[in-house]
């Protein structure tokens, strides 16, 4: 057996084998020591008194499920090995053979808490050019199958992060580039064994014109062919699919703008997601999501979806009636996937029953919308009734989980089933009848005709009545402790037809629902379909709930390059803080206001109020209504934000280089339809440092590339800027004194902000009053100097590099470094500082010192 284990092993060296011996599954060797630890299980040892015992553990069958994804949310692979002959029949070796490959991008059925996800597995290929890359994922639960062809790295890093792929396939030569991203970003790595692919799937890619996209999906479906070893009839033919049909948004942003995933939990909650998400069923919320990260860019295609959802909101009842339909729609895409794979039982097809019934009422409830769209979807919900009616022919109505033990078919279905059925039910019936007859004749009243896998049918006797057994007639099975066991030729006879008859029928049945699962795999297509119409239906109408429960209003969309949202909102924080206490705000950005330099203290609604437009642009452009009284807005083609804290996912390069990047990868790529969020750019630096190239960043996106643009800085001194460069326009949050308090309002107002907020701040921090006099001193001082900015580069720059207007900041370095001859003042002081306990002491202490000593100098 060991030699016909290592022969599989072999085969499989990088998957943990799960060898099939009976009731369990077994891992012998490395295998079983790391097994064991992960999944923690008790490592014992096959033929312990041998010289090299065999380490190994095992699982039993049927509670595999859960320690496979132990180990495959661990981002392992697991072989399932299974018996292919019944051993009971089988003289010698039992044939094995490993009948599916499960890793991590492949996995299914994930559980019903991921069931709003996707479970993408990608296959990367690159181009001759040395510079794009073809790319195709594929979610094996629910068919789809995509293919794209990216420009560049960087695209082919968002697309990756974007999918949340868990596991990529690579050809064996890819450049080392690609090979670090993904371990960087703990993707699993795999190969295709067998390097010619030639995939029997190719009809899935007969639509796709590109060869380079032809090959990659060859690549995946090889890897998917090869791993699954089973059906894939339900995979949708390839759709090729253009990254820039959609609103960019880098990763970056995206996970800034927690637009799915929560920064501080990684979590759903507390998301834009979260908030939209009032779909009814898993189609719905993974369209949802699909959605939320791809917004639209085509301005018919937006407002088609925003007619629809006012056309949900004008009608209450109706779309009442649609929501209690789609409740009863279960996992279609699922469920269709299971059907191809042949992994479907009895309650599966109940459940497709109950779906499939909900669409005539479906079209019926859309029928009464007046919205073109919710027409056309209407016309698109084909029949099903044929599905419908051979499964409520066929199938039990609640169908055990086993689909070889019987219980799945209806009677009347079939009639060679009902004549098994009847035998045996006949049969029992026989038996009750002769227990009743046997008590009479033997005159044991406690005489009991039972059942057991070993002995059979057998008739049981207990000891204490034991000489009144007719042993004539009754010859002895089995002795107990308390009774005796006995059958009869009579009862014997029964005994093999009662078997057989359940026997056959067990199997008839199974033949049977077989048969039906085939039948209906023949219209996995109409499923899918009908799936594809449910989710969009089921989107829609979370987008008129939402709209409705925390009043979004329908924007205008415009063509002028404007701005204009009146008491808008950031509803995630409406949301969690309530909306009594939420403050809205306008943003007005007329055709020649493209900058707003935002100047406020910390914690006072800055990054509020540019995620707020943010989120208002995405959810306008995923064709949802957006949370303000009312909005104009343009249609955007692009995002950038640098928001936040500044978490690398991907390189862990330093705050300041991140911020750098961030800023250059705006500036290089954003248009006049961009939309950049700059929030406290230039802070990782020295203060110089940092306000030149703010400044110098504000002037070369105020005048080549003209994007809307929300800039928040701590920079006061920036707010000059204002006079000498037209399409910006200061703005402040504002803020009141009482009782000697500062309160924010969090209301962004016109202008700059007042100099001294930040000793109010640092008040309501509770820092000592003589510091905050000093402060208050030094403030003074600072503000009767000349301005430290410089005037304002108006004229656009022709090259693409940033050109940071000349800013001289030697003067303040140069005493610095300056050779002057110290006095024994000085020597005195950079004696104490140099011998100065700066862990022994406070900041405070030390903040003292320092003043006594400038004081000397
Ligand atoms: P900043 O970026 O200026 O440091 P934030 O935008 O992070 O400030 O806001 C600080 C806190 O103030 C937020 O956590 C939020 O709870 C609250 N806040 C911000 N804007 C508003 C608003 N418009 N209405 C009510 N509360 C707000």
């Amino acid at each position: 057996m060991m030699e016909q284990y290592q022969q599989i092993k072999d085969q499989y060296p990088d998957a943990f084998l799960f060898y099939r011996l009976g009731d369990f599954y077994e891992l012998f060797n490395d295998d079983a020591i790391k097994g064991s630890q992960i999944m923690e299980l008790t490592l014992t040892n096959r033929s312990r008194n041998s010289e090299h015992p065999i380490p190994m553990c095992g699982v039993p069958h049927k509670a595999v499920k859960n320690y496979v994804d132990i180990l495959i949310d661990q981002g392992y692979k697991v072989a399932i090995c299974e018996q292919m002959e019944d051993p009971a029949l089988t003289k010698g070796m039992v044939k094995r053979e490993v009948v599916q490959l499960i890793t991590p991008g492949t996995q299914i059925d994930t559980g019903a808490e991921n069931a709003k996800d996707n479970n993408y597995l990608t296959a990367i290929m690159s181009q001759d050019d040395g510079e794009s890359y073809d790319l195709a994922y594929v979610d094996l639960a629910t068919g789809q199958l995509q293919v794209t062809t990216l420009a560049s790295f960087d695209e082919l890093t968002n697309e990756i992060i974007n999918l949340q792929t868990k596991e990529t396939v690579l050809p064996a030569e890819i450049n080392l580039e690609v090979t670090e991203l993904l371990n960087k970003l703990g993707i699993l790595i795999s190969h295709n064994a067998n390097q010619e692919v030639n995939s029997a799937t190719s009809y899935l890619s007969q639509n796709i014109d590109s060869e380079g996209q032809k090959a990659v999906l060859a690549q995946l479906l090889e890897y998917v062919r090869a791993t699954q070893k089973r059906s894939l009839d339900h995979l949708k033919k390839a759709v090729a699919y253009e990254p820039n049909y959609f609103l960019e948004i880098d990763h970056n942003s995206q996970y800034n703008l927690e637009l799915t995933k929560n920064i501080r939990t990684a979590k759903k909650s507390g998301t834009l997601l979260w908030l939209l998400d009032q779909t009814k069923t898993a189609m719905g919320g993974r369209k949802l999501k699909q959605w939320v990260e791809r917004p639209l860019i085509s301005r018919d295609a937006i407002s088609k979806r925003q007619e629809v959802v006012e056309d949900l909101l004008n009608h209450y009842y109706e779309r009442n009636q649609l929501t209690d339909d789609l409740i009863k729609v279960y996992d279609l895409e699922r469920l269709a996937s299971r059907i191809a794979f042949g992994s479907v039982n009895g309650r599966d097809l109940i459940q497709l029953k109950t779906s499939l019934e909900q669409m005539p009422k479906i079209r019926h409830a859309l029928d009464s919308f007046t919205a073109t769209s919710l027409k056309k979807l209407s016309r698109n919900i084909i029949s099903v009734d044929d599905l419908v009616d051979l499964i409520e022919q066929a199938i039990a109505d609640e169908p055990p989980i086993s689909v070889t033990e019987g219980g799945i078919i209806k009677d009347d279905y079939d009639k060679q089933l009902d004549a098994y059925r009847d035998a045996s039910k006949n049969g029992k019936q026989w038996l009750a009848n002769l227990e009743a007859q046997e008590r009479e004749i033997t005159g044991i009243n406690n005489l009991k005709i039972g059942f057991n896998r070993v002995f059979g049918y057998y008739i049981e006797v207990t000891k204490a009545n034991s000489s009144k057994v007719p042993t004539e007639r009754y010859q002895r099975k089995q002795t107990l402790t308390n009774s005796e066991r006995f059958t009869t030729p009579e009862l014997k006879e029964k005994e093999t037809l009662i078997l057989e008859a359940q026997d056959k029928s067990q199997s008839l049945e199974y033949e049977l629902f077989v048969k039906i699962r085939d039948t209906i795999k023949e219209s996995i297509d109409r499923i899918q379909q009908l799936a594809d119409i449910v989710a969009q239906i089921d989107v829609l109408q979370s987008f008129a709930s939402v709209s409705e429960e925390y009043r979004f209003v329908k924007p205008e969309l415009t063509k002028q390059h404007e701005v204009k949202i009146i008491a808008g909102r950031h509803p995630v924080v409406e949301k969690v803080i309530g909306h009594q206490k939420y403050i809205p705000n306008d943003i007005l950005m007329p055709e020649k206001t493209n900058i707003l330099l935002i100047t406020g203290p910390n914690m006072s609604g800055k990054s509020t109020f540019m995620r707020q437009m943010a989120l208002t642009v995405i959810m306008n452009q995923i064709g949802c209504f957006v949370p303000a009284e009312s909005a104009v807005l343009p249609i955007f083609d692009k995002i950038f934000t640098r928001i936040g804290a500044a978490d690398d996912l991907i390189s862990g390069e330093s705050t300041f280089m991140v911020e750098m990047k961030e800023a250059n990868n705006a500036l290089q790529h954003a248009t006049s339809n961009s939309l950049i969020l700059f929030d406290e750019i230039g802070r990782g630096t020295a203060t110089y440092d940092g306000m030149a190239l703010a400044q110098s960043i504000i002037e070369y996106d105020h005048n080549n590339i003209h994007a809307k643009t929300l800039f928040s800085t701590h920079y006061h001194e920036l707010t000059t800027l204002e006079s000498e460069l037209p399409e910006l326009k200061n703005v402040h949050v504002g803020a009141v004194e009482q009782n000697g308090e500062l309160v924010f309002l969090h209301h962004i107002e016109d202008g700059p902000v007042d100099k001294s907020y930040g000793i109010h701040v640092a008040k309501l921090a509770g820092l000592p009053s003589s510091l905050l006099d000093r402060a208050d001193t030094i403030l003074t001082e600072l503000e009767s100097e000349p301005t430290k900015t410089i005037s304002a580069n108006v004229t656009p720059t022709p090259t693409e590099q940033i050109t940071p207007a000349p800013i001289d900041v030697k003067d303040q370095q140069m005493s610095l470094f300056a050779e002057q001859s110290l006095d024994e003042n000085d020597e005195q002081v950079l004696h104490a500082l140099r011998h100065l306990d700066l862990m022994g002491k406070t900041p405070m202490q030390v903040m003292n010192q320092v003043y006594r000593w400038q004081q000397k100098l």
